[in-house]
């Protein structure tokens, strides 16, 4: 059983401050095409308690999708979060914490986007686009 940390990290300028609850800080990482435009390879995330999240100072985000939120900060662009429009989840950035908060990396997203010159060692769950499609979309009425 993991004991629940706070946490707190922030931008490279330090103008944006985030801090969060996490009982199981892993790291997830996307490589679907948008996350790899918005931050140059892939999006790796940490995984927060729900309602966990605060941020603080001139944060600004993009709405990228239908569905989704990027957050950066004002300041020096530091990519700040991910979140899904629908229940105003954000995803924080495991970049924004030293050391990654010292979370392990367990799951890779879109898997079949990643570019062919690069990959990321260890062993954790991979899951294509089809299969984290399944995970995230919204159940059809
Ligand atoms: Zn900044």
């Amino acid at each position: 059983m993991n004991e629940t940390r706070d946490i707190s990290g922030q931008c490279l300028c330090g103008a944006v401050t985030v801090s969060a609850m996490a009982s199981k800080p892993i790291v997830r990482a996307c490589h679907c095409d948008m996350c790899r435009q918005h931050t140059s390879a892939m999006f790796m995330s940490l995984a927060t308690d729900e309602g966990s999240v605060k941020i603080n100072g001139p944060a600004k985000s993009f709405r990228s999708s239908e569905w989704a939120e990027r957050g950066f900060c004002e300041v020096c662009g530091s990519t700040l979060w991910y979140g899904t429009v629908a229940n105003g989840e954000r995803h924080l950035a495991a970049g924004l914490f030293e050391n990654a908060a010292d979370a392990p990396l367990k799951l890779e997203f879109f898997i079949d986007k990643c570019p062919s010159g690069y990959a990321l060692e260890g062993k954790h769950r991979k899951m294509n686009t089809e299969e984290t499609i399944a995970l995230f979309a919204p159940e059809e009425d």
